[in-house]
């Protein structure tokens, strides 16, 4: 029996007004029902007689209701309901508000539990009841009781009451879907007892070990899910590369691959040379060289005769992009061009019709690439560069251009735990590039707070002439009301007046039209400013390998993966270099941030923390990542689960990826049952 088939109002209780109500928060099934899981749990254990009873607390008490209901009208609309319950200890003084039925329910002479909170004058105890019952009974009283999610119309009562129901009914049928030896190894509790117990927990362990093994069960589902629809979307044809030697390229360059940058290579050549379409990730920290790979994969689509489009968040990074690979490229007999927002009509014309005539082999460029009058002659490969700044949808675009068939590259140096990566990117192969090119060395890194501003002054005053360049970030672009957050605008102002009037410094932030951003970013990179004071703009892709010191204002205002990546900025030549944060404000958690951060240098290791002290919600931000709505799991705490599961996941598909094995029926039915609903 499918619990899923199984329409709701199938339970004793639910009609259709329920069964409209409960739609609202996703249940029409018994199966949907039973997977609406608690969002806590309210320890009612704990019997208190009434003499030990405390003011403000909530309580659960049980005893003889020892009088009849007073009833008096308080005001309008505002009836009270009294009377008094006596166990051995003592009395107090129940009340109910509005509760014209509670006359007829209770019975004088018997006993009752009630939950709720207590207030206590000198030895006089009294309590709003928010919940009783027979005391034979211990439903919503003298037990860890659930507290569901609810919507207008479904009380707490009826929705313990309906699940309760629908597990008297159904918990047989309920099916064990982790295969045994999996159940075995992690030590995992059964389904029907998990099941149980999330939602009536006999005691605080038996609702630890359901908790475990739900968690366990959603991530090991969605794994296997992912994993088997990675493998059908390989089954899409791609265009065929037979030339796959890139060494004319390799010999141009003026360093040779790092371990990890080949193996990024050899990746996408296995891609290109395979027959399916290439769907790659490629994650690399700050400074790993991810641009030298994606020049690789574009040099190789053009010595097979394609044209490839290499599309950057940014004006800076794209033009970036484009005076870093272009002379390369070309010495290789190939065609590039820039195509961004700034250009000319007439120049973007000039490069429309070069691609559509497929006079350009390569074309670097920002959100330009998108528009319609980008027509490729015949395409095989579009990248996409830091692509956390683009939607989803942007990037779809880009490859679409191409026809169905084309390659994809996207490239981040947003650092992922792997595990997280394969559930926000589940239907892409990825690739890590684990190793900084030879040479560099480690950023040193400091918290400071404002009382050592004047000697961080001195420092920028001595990087400065000893050759080296600096930056400076701020949180904000003008000032707010938040007089403690730093503003670029002010800083650069007292900068430039106050502190350094014989430096030459520079402003770039979001507010400024791209040429002037363009501008600065220029004039910095060139050594026409010494300072840059910015806000978070800088923050991807520039490469300026003089710019040797750092400087976060506001440090606690970001998150972790972002300071990281601002630190990334420099220390890219060979000039030591030093990173910054000033912080004033010390809350335990800012505090372990900052320590993070000035110990580490592991952008994945960052990254994991930052996850673990933010949670997913922030660490994403508001946009649409695409990770799958999780009903009991959650990213954050379960990290140790969600690595366990991904090996448990992959033991499994190895043994048997159609999942045809006997003891692995019911994963299929579970696991197909999300794929579809994943692949929508
Ligand atoms: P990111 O991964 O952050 O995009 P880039 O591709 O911009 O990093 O590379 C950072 C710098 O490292 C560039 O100046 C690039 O030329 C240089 N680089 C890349 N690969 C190597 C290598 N194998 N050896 C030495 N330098 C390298
Ligand atoms: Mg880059």
């Amino acid at each position: 029996m499918n619990l899923y088939e199984i329409d709701v109002r199938n339970i004793k209780g639910v009609g259709d007004v329920k069964a409209k109500q409960l739609l609202r928060l996703g249940i029409s099934s018994v199966g949907d029902l039973l997977t609406h899981y608690p969002v806590r749990f309210e320890d009612r254990t704990e019997v208190t007689p009434v003499t030990n009873l405390s003011d403000g607390s909530m309580a659960c008490v049980t005893g003889i209701v020892t009088s009849s209901v007073s009833e008096s009208y308080i005001r309008k609309g505002l009836i009270s309901y009294k009377f008094t319950v006596s166990d051995d200890s003592g009395s107090m003084c129940c009340t109910f508000f509005n509760n014209k039925y509670i006359k007829s329910y209770l019975r004088p002479g018997a006993e009752y539990s009630f939950w709720g909170k207590v207030f206590k004058k000198g030895r006089k105890a009294e309590m709003t009841p928010s919940e009783f019952e027979e005391s034979s009974l211990s439903f919503c009283t003298k037990n860890i009781v659930p507290v569901y999610p609810l919507t207008s119309g479904i009380s707490q009562k009826f929705m313990r009451s309906i699940v309760m129901e629908a597990l008297k009914e159904y918990s047989g049928y309920i099916e064990e879907n982790i295969p045994y030896e999996i159940k075995e190894k992690y030590e995992l509790c059964g389904k029907e007892f998990s099941v149980l117990n999330i939602h009536f927990p006999h005691d605080a362990k038996s609702l630890e070990i359901s908790r475990k093994r739900l968690v366990f069960e959603e991530f090991f589902i969605l794994q296997i899910s992912l994993r088997r629809m990675k493998s059908l979307c390989k089954k899409e044809t791609g265009i065929h590369f037979s030339n796959t030697d890139i060494s004319p390229l390799l010999s141009k360059l003026s360093f040779s691959l790092t371990f990890a940058q080949r193996r990024a290579v050899q990746d996408i050549i296995n891609d290109f040379s395979c027959g399916y379409r290439m769907n790659r990730l490629i994650q690399g920290d700050v400074g790993s060289g991810k641009t030298v790979v994606a020049a690789c994969a574009m040099f190789l689509a053009a010595k097979n005769g394609y044209q490839s489009a290499m599309m950057a968040p940014t004006e800076v990074l794209a033009s970036q992009h484009y005076n870093d690979l272009s002379p390369l490229l070309e010495d290789c007999g190939f065609r590039c061009a820039l195509l961004t927002g700034s250009k000319t009509p007439k120049q973007k014309e000039y490069i429309y019709k070069g691609l559509k005539n497929g006079d350009i082999d390569i074309i670097f460029g920002t959100h330009a690439l998108l528009t319609d009058k980008v027509v490729f002659a015949n395409a095989a490969l579009a990248i996409t560069d830091e692509q956390h700044r683009f939607g989803v949808r942007q990037r779809a675009v880009l490859s679409e251009k191409g026809g169905h068939y084309i390659h994809t590259l996207v490239m981040t140096a947003t650092p992922i735990p792997r595990t997280l990566a394969l559930i926000m990117y589940g239907d892409m192969d990825i690739s890590v590039i684990d190793e900084l090119p030879p040479g560099r060395q480690k950023i040193d890194t400091f918290c400071i707070n404002e009382s050592l501003r004047e000697r961080l002054y001195g420092f920028i005053r001595k990087e400065i002439s000893a050759g080296n360049r600096v930056y400076i970030v701020c949180p904000g672009v003008e000032d707010g009301e938040d007089s403690a957050v730093k503003s670029v605008n002010s800083m650069y102002k007292e900068l430039k007046e106050k502190v350094f009037p014989d430096i030459p410094i520079g402003i770039v932030h979001g507010k400024m039209r791209p040429a002037e951003k363009e501008k600065a970013m220029a004039d910095f990179s060139a050594g026409a400013t010494k300072i840059l004071t910015s806000t978070t703009v800088i923050e991807i892709g520039i490469n300026v390998p003089e710019a040797t010191l750092m400087i976060v204002e506001n440090a606690e205002r970001f998150g972790l993966s972002q300071l990281h990546q601002l630190r990334g900025r420099v220390g890219r030549g060979k000039t030591k270099s030093y990173c910054v944060l000033i912080c004033d404000t010390y809350s335990e958690d800012t505090k372990k941030r900052m320590e993070i951060m000035t110990k580490s240098d592991d952008g994945f290791k960052i990254s994991e923390k930052d996850l673990v002290i933010r949670g997913p919600g922030d660490f994403f931000g508001t946009r649409q990542h695409g990770i799958p709505p999780l009903k009991i799991a959650n990213l954050a705490d379960n990290m140790e689960t969600l690595k366990k599961t991904s090996i448990a996941a992959e033991y499994i598909l190895n043994q048997d990826f159609q999942l045809e094995l006997p003891q692995n029926a019911a994963l299929r039915r579970y696991t197909d049952k999300l794929t579809y609903k994943l692949s929508l």
